[in-house]
């Protein structure tokens, strides 16, 4: 991370993301677990619509701000389609009348897919917007949390949205975030975002989920609906023991491409795995810009762009001392971890117990990490040595393959008294023989 600073500013990033909520908190469902519906709560009385001056200050400042040569709008909410059409055709009209030659923009849209119509994937389509849309797996296990208003299940209105995605040839990925309720069922969860809907890519998102009446990142209690930290290392294994087999290249999991890159000393391009944060902020409707999407609470609030351009507020000390503060309070069990250079410690809104000596800031999910990142290992080394060499990193699915067919062979011709193939150094009748 460059921390380069113009005058006047604690430091300047070369680009940083801001996902912006025109229409606030409002939304058409009522997700049980979701963790921004209480933000509607921080604007009594509000309309909850970005109006047109203020959209054009944000895309103005935004690409102003950006050092980057292609600029990423991130729209997202609550329900951003509830704006409605034209408030997106008015901003891609904007985008175009501030974008100078040589800088490219695009878009992307965070949607429960419910309200989506022809029209809308047309526009889509037209302006390449990338479309993200949120389904938990099959049927019973996506309707478990994802109900609307009325409490009545969704999953066959965001299958209707996905189709219509589909047959406009709109760009999708799928975001399925993991809770109690689809924890148990890795495969199906995987094999049906892989085979019925047919996604490229997808991101697996845990629900971490503080049990309090503020909706801050505060208190140590979790919901019953957050998933275990033991389950989520186990969903991860079970669907990366699958994707490693078959789909690499083909299907591309946020995570794995995530760990992939730090296996091969690059940034992970996912600010939970950033050693420090402070690039991800959240916008909302009155242009009040805030440090992170999770800590959408008046203690991170750090102006509104209507009153201080964007680049000073994220170039502010305020903003800066958040960033850092994920690294600097780090425990020691995760700086002498040996997947650190991987995990980093995690989102900080999920540090809410201690580590086995007493203390506190470990990562809540840490246990799942260990125990993916651990399992990974030896096929994102083969995966990294092969892409280091200018080859595909999809051929360690053949070796994969010819390792467990030999493995397989040498089971069917062990003898009671052999040491057992699996190299546990036991007899293979005392072993997998027994
Ligand atoms: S607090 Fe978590 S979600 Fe927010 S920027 Fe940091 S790592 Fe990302
Ligand atoms: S796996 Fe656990 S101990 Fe290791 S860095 Fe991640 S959170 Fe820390």
């Amino acid at each position: 991370m460059t921390q380069q600073a113009s005058p006047g500013l604690a430091w300047r990033p070369p680009a940083f993301h801001v996902m912006t909520k025109p229409r606030g908190a409002i939304c058409n469902l009522d997700c049980e677990y979701c963790y921004y519906l209480s933000k509607e709560m921080l604007y009594p009385g509000s309309r909850f619509r970005m109006a047109d001056e203020l959209l054009e200050t944000y895309i103005r400042q935004y690409i102003e701000a950006q050092q980057a040569p292609v600029v990423t709008f991130a729209w997202q909410g609550g329900e951003p389609t509830l704006m409605g059409l034209p408030f997106f055709r008015r901003a891609v009209e904007l985008q175009r009348k501030h974008a100078p030659p040589g800088k490219q923009v695009q878009n992307t849209l965070q949607t429960n897919g419910t309200t989506l119509t022809d029209e809308w994937c047309e526009f889509f389509r037209e302006h390449d917007f990338l479309i993200g849309i949120s389904l938990d797996g099959p049927r019973e296990l996506h309707d478990r949390y994802r109900v609307d208003k009325g409490g009545k299940p969704t999953f066959d209105r965001v299958m209707r949205g996905m189709e219509l995605l589909k047959s406009h040839r709109v760009e999708f990925n799928v975001l399925t975030t993991l809770h109690a309720g689809n924890a148990d069922h890795p495969l199906e969860v995987y094999r049906f975002l892989r085979d019925e809907v047919g996604a490229r890519f997808v991101q697996f998102i845990p629900i971490v989920e503080r049990e309090n009446d503020t909706g801050f990142q505060e208190g140590e209690r979790l919901t019953e609906r957050t998933i275990s930290a033991r389950r989520y290392g186990e969903f991860m294994c079970a669907v990366f023991d699958e994707w490693v087999r078959r789909d690499v290249g083909r299907v591309f999991v946020q995570m794995f491409d995530v760990a992939l890159a730090a296996w091969l000393g690059e940034r992970p391009g996912l600010c939970v795995f950033e050693e420090t944060c402070g690039t991800a902020l959240a916008m909302e409707h009155n242009g009040d810009l805030y440090s992170c999407d999770h800590f959408v609470e008046p203690r991170h609030r750090l102006g509104n762009i209507a009153e201080t351009h964007m680049i000073e507020l994220v170039g502010s000390e305020q903003q800066l001392r958040f960033g850092r503060a994920k690294r600097d309070t780090l425990p020691r069990y995760c700086r002498e971890c040996e997947v650190r250079f991987v995990c980093n410690g995690g989102c900080p809104k999920d540090r809410v117990i201690r580590t086995p000596d007493g203390e506190p800031g470990l990562n809540y999910l840490c246990e799942g990490y260990k125990t993916f990142f651990t399992h990974i290992r030896r096929p994102m080394e083969m995966m990294a040595s092969e892409l280091r060499q200018g080859r595909p990193a999809a051929n360690v699915m053949r070796v994969l393959d010819r390792e467990e067919r030999e493995l397989a062979e040498r089971f069917a011709r062990a003898g009671r008294n052999d040491p057992c193939p699996c190299g546990s150094g036991r007899k293979f009748k005392k072993c997998h023989g027994a």
